[in-house]
């Protein structure tokens, strides 16, 4: 068995301990955090295998430099001159022709299901102190535009056995007794789960840490040592690690460490924005997107989260309040009575979201080490694919046969 370095301890790194601990290895998360915050944490919480379609796919350039000339649109990119981003955003570019999203759609949808299957495993086997419910997910709209939309989305679903129901505003309402709901109508698809994946995170830490995975927390990697095509420690602040195996799963922070390692890496971080309102008196029962809006509104309990936005401005933490608000707006236009009012800023939760250029997942061994594995690049759906991905890393490291082909999750690619 292995002595198994993971770093990052986001929901990736914690997922893939979970399956590299269960098949024996010897595993230490090293996380420069201490596991009570960060993109993991704050995010809308949804296992969506509904979301088939890669994030490069036609259209998206057209309607991204649209929303670029609102100050409240959901998306922005921050104007620089950074080499990595330009390379990033040519490479994106390219990537969103509809070949590419017809090749790449398969096996995103092929690891959806594969990690929704394994979510559902988990949360049997750690007894679901997370509140995974399995009632699926509405998407919502107000126009006609995007009503067309939905429901071609919906027919492509079909083709991959993907259940939708299309529901017409009366339908919805009835889904909703407890909140007026305004929508021109809206598909639900009912494989969907969500879950409170801030519990999730401490269910994962504590579990793993009775199981005997090492913890190594607020200490930070700053370099590896390296002889020949191996990677044979981690170096932190804290001092060094040695290692049979790495695996790195440092989210948005991805590119930068493997800079280390000679790798260069397309990756750029995302950012989003969340606020929870606590004990809403009344709250929403499904899950559900604002596609118009593209908001996302989590019931958690009795706590309802509204999340949004995609800001590409690099690691900066600074907080666009205009697109903020807009989260906040959306959710009035299309909930009029719901019983929230916007919160102080300081309340407000934001995460950076690790996006690769066309939507898919790094996962795999690099070919410059015989010890390097690399998972990252999940974007927004690092929730959903996390159980996948954790399963598909233990059977690379562990060399076992595959739960299925990750040819297009290729880290050279
Ligand atoms: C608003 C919003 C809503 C979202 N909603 C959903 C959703 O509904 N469903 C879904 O599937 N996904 C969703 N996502 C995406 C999801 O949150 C991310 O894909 C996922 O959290 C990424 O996990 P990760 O483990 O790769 O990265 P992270 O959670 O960022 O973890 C990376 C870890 O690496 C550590 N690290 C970095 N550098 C170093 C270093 N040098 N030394 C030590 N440690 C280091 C960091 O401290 C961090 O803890 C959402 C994201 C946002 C922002």
């Amino acid at each position: 068995m292995a002595k198994v370095i993971v770093a990052g301890g986001g929901v990736i790194g914690l997922c893939t301990a979970y399956y590299l601990n269960k098949s024996g290895h010897e595993v230490t998360i090293i996380d420069q955090g201490n596991l009570k915050e960060g993109t993991s944490f704050g995010n809308a919480g949804y296992i969506c295998p509904s979301h088939f379609m890669p994030l490069a796919s036609p259209g998206i350039i057209a309607q991204g430099l649209k929303w670029m000339l609102s100050s409240t649109s959901p998306f922005y990119i921050k104007p620089r001159l950074d080499m990595d981003l330009i390379k990033w955003g040519l490479t994106f570019w390219k990537r969103s022709g509809k070949s590419t999203m017809d090749k790449n759609i398969p096996p995103l949808h092929a690891i959806l299901q594969l990690s929704r299957k394994l979510t559902t495993e988990m949360s049997e086997d750690l007894g679901n102190p997370f509140h995974m419910q399995e009632k699926g997910c509405l998407m919502l709209y107000k126009s006609a535009t995007t009503e067309k939309h939905e429901i071609e989305l919906a027919h492509e679903a079909a083709a991959f056995n993907i259940e939708t129901q299309v529901l017409s505003a009366k339908e919805i309402q009835d889904l909703e007794p407890d909140v007026q709901v305004d929508v021109r109508g809206g598909v639900l698809y009912p494989m969907d789960a969500h879950l409170h994946p801030g519990e999730l995170m401490r269910t994962l830490h504590q579990f793993l840490e009775k199981s005997g995975v090492v913890f190594q927390l607020s200490t930070t990697i700053t370099g590896f040592e390296k002889q020949g095509r191996k990677v044979t420690k981690v170096l932190t602040d804290k001092g060094d690690f040695s290692v049979d195996e790495i695996v790195v799963a440092t989210g948005s922070w991805l590119s930068s460490i493997l800079k280390d390692l000679n790798i260069d890496m397309l990756l750029q971080a995302g950012k989003g924005y969340s606020m929870t309102f606590e004990q809403v008196e009344r709250n929403l029962h499904y899950p559900s997107i604002l596609v118009d809006d593209r908001v996302a509104m989590t019931p958690m309990g009795n706590d309802l989260r509204m999340g949004g936005t995609m800001e590409i401005s690099g690691m900066e933490s600074k907080m666009l309040t205009k697109r903020v608000e807009s989260i906040y707006k959306a959710a009035k236009n299309y909930f009029p009575n719901l019983p929230v009012s916007f919160p102080s800023l300081d309340k407000v939760w934001y995460g950076l979201r690790p996006l690769s250029p066309d939507g898919l997942p790094y996962l795999g061994r690099h070919s410059k080490y015989d010890n390097l594995v690399i998972s990252g690049g999940h974007a927004m759906l690092g929730i959903s694919l996390a159980a996948g991905s954790g399963k598909l890393i233990d059977e690379i490291i562990s060399g076992q046969s595959l739960s299925m082909d990750i040819t297009a999750f290729d880290v050279e690619r």
